[in-house]
């Protein structure tokens, strides 16, 4: 029987953007009921991208030290050739993706949030259906957050499927595959080629591009590249993948040539496109830009009351751009609701309601080395007098010798204003960098100047001493250089 619900929120995905959408809903006594389909609450990123890739990234680091150790590393440490069983890896990268879904689960609970399980479809702006185990439920709600997330593209001549598959079927491999061929270079591609070349596999990189991670300036991507290449990782730039065929990729290189790739598993990770097909979308009367669901700086879309968040709203598709949209749709229609409460009428917008406006949403590539961008690049500021760019290399770092994370070209950059010394971006390469993305990102969004940065008494010895030196650099008085 076809049951009914009335809500006042009603979230679309429970992915990064739509759980803590919810979280937040539910923290400000919004009536919110949260629908998902997939297999695990948290979504893309919890169940087949950010955490499962950083746990085989994780177990694949630590497989190449042994590794190393193995080979006579230069640690003083001896160890025997070491095995994998990737199926094992792979049940203990699950127990963690079920420990955060279960997590998930109770922090909705807690925040009082109705969580329905099944496939929502709309039939206008402010009503689905929700095909649930236990039959169909019709959801009416005052609010509509989207938050469906994105999906693989697949080529149409190299459908998923068998040994060509997408990061999701990567991420659960029982057995490392011999020879694994990587069709794009962005950072999903290279993050998991890198992981499996680490286990041992003999990878290639297929690209269209003519050089890897197009998206990050070439200083940044050379220590990439370079580790690649002393890893014995095969390059096609500037190549087209074609067809797989027994076995055996079809390739055109740049200078036209046709070659084949033999490979035991083709990986596919040419972009991601958001999800906005097959849930009644176009019932909803909601405008697009291009492929992705148009909004404004609130996360509201063309259509009154519902907001969409995350990989539906376009680039950059990150997990902490969704969560921190999410907060700020949350916190809006709570505002409202406050405002009608107290007179009586329906709120809409005002000047003091929370944007979605961040000076910087920060990005890291989980590469060997690792790669961050925050803010504007040198290609951003090409041509311009107005900008100091400074360099601080993590050789001469005590921390990065200490933990091997200075022999492979890394640096911390600053771009700053020339006039007034306010910081413009950080970018960084190198081992273990990640960790710095927030220092950056702080920094940026708080307007600080080069003088704020190198006012600040860096610990000693961490790789951020790097970003206090490169500061220090543009100043004209870097210390350890
Ligand atoms: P999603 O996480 O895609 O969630 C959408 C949810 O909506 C899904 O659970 C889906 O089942 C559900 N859904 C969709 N339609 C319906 C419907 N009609 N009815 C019911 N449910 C529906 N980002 C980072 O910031 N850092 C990283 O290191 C990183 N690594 C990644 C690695 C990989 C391999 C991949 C694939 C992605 C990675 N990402 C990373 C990107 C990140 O996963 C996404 O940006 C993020 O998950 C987007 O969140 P979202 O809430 O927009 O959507």
């Amino acid at each position: 029987m076809t049951q009914t619900l009335s809500t006042k929120v009603l979230i679309i995905g429970a992915g990064t953007g739509g759980y803590v959408a919810g979280i937040r809903c539910g923290q400000l006594g919004l009536d919110t009921a949260l629908v998902d389909g997939g297999d695990g609450l948290g979504g893309t990123c919890l169940n087949v991208g950010c955490i499962p890739s950083k746990a085989i990234i994780h177990a694949a680091s630590k497989f190449e030290t042994v590794a190393k150790a193995a080979a006579g590393g230069t640690l003083g440490i001896t160890a025997s050739t070491p095995a994998i069983d990737l199926a094992q890896t792979t049940a203990w990268k699950d127990g963690i993706v079920r420990k955060l879904n279960a997590g998930v689960a109770a922090l909705l609970k807690k925040a009082k949030v109705k969580v329905v399980k099944g496939w929502a479809t709309f039939s206008d702006a402010k009503t689905c259906t929700v095909k649930t185990a236990d039959g169909d439920l019709i959801i009416t709600a005052e609010h509509v957050i989207l938050a469906t997330g994105s999906e693989p593209v697949e080529l149409p001549f190299l459908p998923f499927g068998g040994d060509v598959i997408s990061s999701t079927e990567a991420l659960s491999l029982d057995k490392v595959p011999g020879k694994l061929v990587v069709v794009g270079g962005g950072y999903i591609g290279l993050e998991l080629g890198i992981a499996f070349r680490k286990l041992g596999a003999e990878v290639a990189i297929v690209e269209m591009a003519d050089r890897l991670l197009p998206l990050y300036d070439k200083a940044l991507t050379d220590p990439v590249a370079k580790w690649l290449e002393k890893h014995g990782v095969e390059l096609h730039l500037g190549a087209r993948a074609g067809s797989f065929e027994k076995g055996q990729l079809n390739v055109t290189t740049k200078d036209g040539k046709a070659i084949k790739l033999k490979a035991d598993k083709v990986l596919v990770t040419v972009g991601r496109k958001p999800r906005t097909r097959g849930w009644g979308l176009e019932n909803m009367g909601v405008a697009m830009a291009g492929p992705f669901v148009k909004i404004d700086d609130r996360c509201a879309t063309s259509m009154k009351n519902v907001w969409a968040v995350g990989d539906l709203t376009g680039e950059p598709m990150l997990a902490h751009k969704g969560s921190a949209q999410g907060e700020v749709v949350a916190e809006i229609i709570a505002g409202r609701e406050r405002a009608q409460a107290a007179s009586g009428r329906a709120a809409s917008a005002s000047a003091q309601e929370p944007r979605f406006d961040p000076v910087t949403i920060a990005a890291v590539c989980f590469t060997e080395p690792e790669i961050i961008s925050a803010g504007l690049g040198p290609e951003d500021v090409e041509g311009r007098d107005d900008v100091i760019t400074a360099v601080f290399p993590l050789a001469a770092i005590g921390r990065a010798l200490a933990i091997e994370a200075g022999e492979d070209g890394g640096f911390v950059r600053v771009l700053a204003s020339k006039t007034d010394h306010r910081l413009l971006g950080v970018q960084a390469v190198g081992q273990h960098v990640s960790e710095m993305s927030n220092s950056f990102a702080q920094m940026l969004e708080m307007g600080a100047v080069l003088e704020d940065v190198a006012g600040v008494i860096h610990v000693h010895p961490t790789l951020g001493e790097a970003f206090h030196e490169a500061s220090l650099r543009a100043l004209g008085h870097a210390i350890h250089i």
